[in-house]
């Protein structure tokens, strides 16, 4: 079956894309056009008209691929129409007029591919994030992935595996006289290196998966301290009420930044404070739990109130930021200020040290999300994998037999095998394309 869809996003834009992949492809553009001739990935600029009707629908670009050498490796048309609301409709109208062709579901298109193996399955959740990437930092990790970065290193420890696994079998096969002395030796380093690599591969999960999530600030300290008014300043829009009347914030207030082109998702909470009030100390149980899941937390003081002092040292430890806020208030600053090195004293209202703030946050979200040029896991799923491959070459490492040993090598390499999508593909299939929506 032929399928289409608009692959372009939704709202008003200058141009929308339409794309049909399937056999009855080319047959579609010509009953569309009226035209019998499409060079393949040649741009051809055609009128489109409606086939029961003859009317005119749009001036369109179209692009034909001749399969394999198309993205879902089936034969491809795509069609630049204009990017109206009713200019979509009326051609897809159209299109699902045509015999032998239908809507296609989500994901469709990138699944074709994956089955026709234009894809592999890392190369397809890189496609989802890069679709997805909202920072420069996640774009790249994206499209490394996409690009194939992951497979390759997947597929060379496995052809690795492989390999050692086919040195057991000689051991199994041949009498011990014909073996080579040093086979167990060999064998030994060969999992020894496949351990240490696929171990340190391992170490960067943790990174891979929170910049596809986004790094967590969370911002505590009692109310009216100025907790509202940083996020606000953060965000740089009224994300967040600001009020004098303490305990307003009551509930988790959310905003997303891009800060120096890694995600953040800075959360201001209820104040820390004890109330009888039923929503707010609700709220205050929900900033409790949030704090326990932050990678960092943001603890607010006020330096007209020295009370915060004892609540500081509760909070600091590697995992906070201190901030003394509101120094435009007082002359000379107060002794708490100076209490620790990673106690920043600011003024949200002016602006006073929010440069200093703003480094040392940079830098704490820098130092847990940058992975240079390093490849690292990007899915739950992968670590997974990668551990359950470790496990099995640990065992075949203290296996009694030359057979068991070569078995949980065999099983090693499939657990590779299945992050790309070589072996057990049919329960991760549905998993991985949940993510996805039509036309992609
Ligand atoms: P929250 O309850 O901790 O969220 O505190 P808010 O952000 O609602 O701020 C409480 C009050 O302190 C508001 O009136 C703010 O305008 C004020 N405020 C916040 N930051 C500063 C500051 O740096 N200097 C001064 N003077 N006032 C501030």
């Amino acid at each position: 079956m032929t399928i289409f869809a608009l692959s372009s996003g939704a709202g008003r834009a200058g141009v929308a894309v339409i794309r049909i992949s399937g056999p009855a492809s080319l047959s579609a553009l010509e009953q569309l056009t009226g035209s019998g001739v499409f060079r393949e990935r040649q741009a051809r600029l055609c009128t489109l008209i409606d086939p029961r009707t003859g009317i005119h629908l749009d001036q369109a670009l179209v692009l034909y691929f001749r399969g394999p050498r198309s993205f879902t490796g089936e034969d491809v048309a795509e069609l630049h129409v204009h990017g109206g609301r009713a200019v979509i409709n009326a051609v897809l109208d159209a299109l699902e007029s045509i015999t032998n062709l239908r809507p296609a579901e989500p994901g469709e298109f990138t699944r074709r591919a994956f089955l026709n193996g234009k894809l592999d399955l890392t190369a397809i959740e890189g496609l989802a994030d890069l679709v997805a990437a909202e920072t420069e930092a996640q774009r790249r990790q994206a499209a490394r992935v996409a690009e194939g970065g992951l497979r390759h290193l997947y597929e060379q420890w496995r052809s690795a595996i492989v390999r050692t696994q086919a040195l057991m079998e000689t051991a199994i096969d041949f009498s011990e006289d014909d073996v080579p002395d040093d086979l167990e030796t060999r064998v030994d380093g060969a999992i020894d290196e496949l351990v240490q690599a696929i171990t340190s591969h391992l170490s960067g999960a943790d990174r891979g998966e929170r910049l596809r999530d986004g790094f967590h600030v969370v911002i505590l300290g009692r109310p009216n301290v100025g907790k509202s008014s940083l996020l606000n300043w953060l965000a740089r829009r009224d994300a967040a009420i600001v009020s004098d009347q303490a305990g307003t914030t009551r509930d988790v207030v959310e905003v997303h930044l891009d800060l120096d082109g890694y995600p953040v998702i800075v959360a201001d909470t209820a104040g820390l404070r004890r109330s009888a009030d039923r929503v707010e100390r609700e709220g205050v149980d929900r900033a409790r739990r949030r704090a326990a899941d932050a990678d960092l937390k943001i603890v607010v003081l006020d330096s007209t109130d020295q009370s915060g002092e004892a609540e500081l040292w509760e909070h600091l430890d590697p995992a906070t930021i201190a901030v003394v806020n509101k120094i435009d208030q007082v002359q000379p600053a107060p002794s708490h200020m100076r209490i620790a090195e990673t106690v920043l004293p600011v003024s949200v209202r002016t602006g006073a040290g929010m440069d200093a703030l703003m480094d040392a946050l940079t830098s704490r979200v820098r130092t847990a999300l940058d992975q240079g040029a390093e490849l690292v896991p990007i899915r739950m799923r992968h670590r997974s994998k990668l551990h359950e491959c470790l496990d099995h070459l640990h065992r075949a490492k203290s296996a009694p037999t030359a057979e068991t040993r070569a078995e949980d090598l065999r099983l090693a390499a499939r657990a590779l095998g299945a992050i790309v999508g070589t072996v057990d593909v049919e329960d991760i299939l549905d998993v991985i394309f949940a993510d996805f929506c039509i036309g992609k």
